[in-house]
């Protein structure tokens, strides 16, 4: 068989498993029953099946598992440029976190320190608010400077050698991009959450080719996910394996969506300050904005939601599910939500506390953190898998883009049987409901 007809036969095969309701964890089968057989043209998949659509939610997972560098990175998707080097292994696809959920053994695999516990928000053995003891961490970092404190304290003590996480931009601090980080000086120079997409991941080919570890990779539950399926994926390849021997500790920050550029521009305008003024954003139901002149700004939720990036439609993780610690700003002020998942995050966090770098409180103290952890959760893990979901020109023609107001029912606490895509337009008289997190980001 020609390898475009082989190409289109795993899609058909893949299309018939979504179609016939087959459990999404036999999904992957399309392709891995052609591994043995010398594989096919990997590459033409993903373009056509997550690419193509719109569905891609930027991970750059396959751009970082390709052995043979196909990919270039821009605009917050993959370009197959070098699209003949392609070797058939199926690595790309195997990881891509929109072509199927993570493997139902991924829970084995990232170790989870047992009692595991899932209350709505991934499976978890205990939670705590914390901050930093150091204030200066506690300044530099977004809520309580955890993040931060843990990559500081693991280069410190030689946990860490270096960490995958990003840095903003001078011209343009709320943006991003990937960086390696190997010295405290770029810790601290990348923290703060930048609520513009960064894709920190593209930062692990060149920790691999530098063979430095032990390596903490810091990301957006869409970059954990994609991370553990390089970790884990069942194709044994010498990048998958780099991956699981030398990432040490995997830190997910809670995601609700991301904003596109043109919101800081919004935001610039609208304050009438340069891009380059905006040292800060932070949402607590509200956008509240830091200035370089020291003046705080703060804006509706309502006015700047209109420019969440469409793309997060496609992601399922709110609370960084398969993450050994994953970290929000819910809850308590200038302290962070703390999950403690895995043995890996156990480790590093007691190592933080027993040092005196981090101060806790128990969840109880403001019990409405975890009260909403839950129901943001809930709204992305209960959407169809992206599969199942319109295109993103499906939806330009609906006229919602919109992430967070995509689906409709579950703010009544409807069962996720029961949401609805929004109706078609015309749409003008109608009131969409307001579905953002309210009370804290
Ligand atoms: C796009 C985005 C959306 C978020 N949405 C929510 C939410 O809905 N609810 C919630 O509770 N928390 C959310 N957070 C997490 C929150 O903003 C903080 O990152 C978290 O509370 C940790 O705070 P910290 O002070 O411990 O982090 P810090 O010590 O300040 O460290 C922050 C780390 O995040 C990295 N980082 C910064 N921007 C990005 C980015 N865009 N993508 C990936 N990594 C980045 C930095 O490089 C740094 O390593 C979001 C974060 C981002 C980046
Ligand atoms: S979602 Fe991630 S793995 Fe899938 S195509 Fe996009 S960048 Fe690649
Ligand atoms: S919602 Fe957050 S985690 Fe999900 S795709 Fe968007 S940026 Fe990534």
């Amino acid at each position: 068989m020609d390898l475009d007809n082989l190409t289109k036969e795993v899609q058909g095969r893949y299309h018939r498993l979504v179609d016939q309701g087959a459990d999404p964890n036999e999904w992957a089968y399309a392709w891995r029953s052609e591994y043995n057989r010398g594989g096919f043209k990997a590459v033409d998949l993903l373009m056509e099946e997550v690419v193509a659509p719109g569905k891609c939610i930027g991970c750059a997972a396959c751009v970082t598992i390709c052995p043979v560098d196909v990919f270039d990175y821009k605009d917050e998707i993959p370009l197959d440029t070098r699209h003949n080097a392609c070797v058939f292994c199926e690595l790309c696809v195997d990881v891509c976190p929109v072509l199927r959920p993570t493997d139902r053994d991924m829970k084995d695999q990232i170790q989870l320190k047992e009692p595991v516990k899932d209350e709505g928000f991934g499976p978890y053995n205990y939670g705590v608010y914390a901050r930093a003891t150091d204030k200066a961490t506690v300044d530099q970092g977004q809520d309580g400077g955890v993040c931060t404190a843990l990559l500081l304290h693991g280069m410190k003590n030689g946990t860490i050698k270096a960490a995958v996480a990003g840095e903003e931009h001078a011209d343009n601090p709320q943006m991003g991009s990937s960086m390696l980080q190997t010295s405290p000086e770029e810790v601290i120079k990348g923290a703060r959450s930048r609520y513009t997409y960064q894709p920190n991941t593209l930062a692990l080919v060149e920790a691999m080719k530098k063979d430095l570890s032990p390596l903490a990779v810091v990301g957006v539950p869409c970059q954990v996910n994609g991370v553990r399926q390089q970790q884990f994926s069942s194709i044994r390849l010498d990048v998958a394996e780099w991956y699981q021997d030398n990432i040490s500790l995997v830190v997910g920050l809670l995601c609700s969506e991301a904003f596109t550029e043109e919101g800081i521009d919004w935001l610039a305008q609208d304050l009438d300050v340069p891009k380059k003024d905006i040292m800060n954003i932070n949402i607590k139901g509200r956008v509240e904005i830091k200035l370089r002149d020291g003046r705080e700004e703060v804006k509706s939720l309502k006015a700047f939601g209109k420019y969440a990036r469409p793309a997060c439609l496609y992601c399922m993780d709110y609370s960084a599910d398969n993450a050994d610690i994953a970290l929000g700003g819910i809850g308590m002020d200038k302290w962070t939500f703390t999950i403690i998942r895995t043995e890996a995050g156990h480790k590093a966090f007691q190592a933080l506390v027993k040092d005196g770098w981090v101060e806790t409180k128990e969840f109880e103290e403001a019990p409405l953190g975890k009260d909403l952890v839950i129901r943001l959760s809930e709204y992305k893990r209960n959407r169809p898998l992206p599969a199942l979901m319109p295109s993103l020109g499906e939806r330009a023609e609906i006229g919602n883009l919109d992430p967070k107001n995509y689906y409709r029912g579950w703010e009544d606490g409807a069962s996720a049987k029961n949401w609805r895509p929004l109706p078609p337009p015309p749409r003008k008289k109608k009131k969409i409901l307001q579905t953002n997190d309210g009370e804290g980001k």
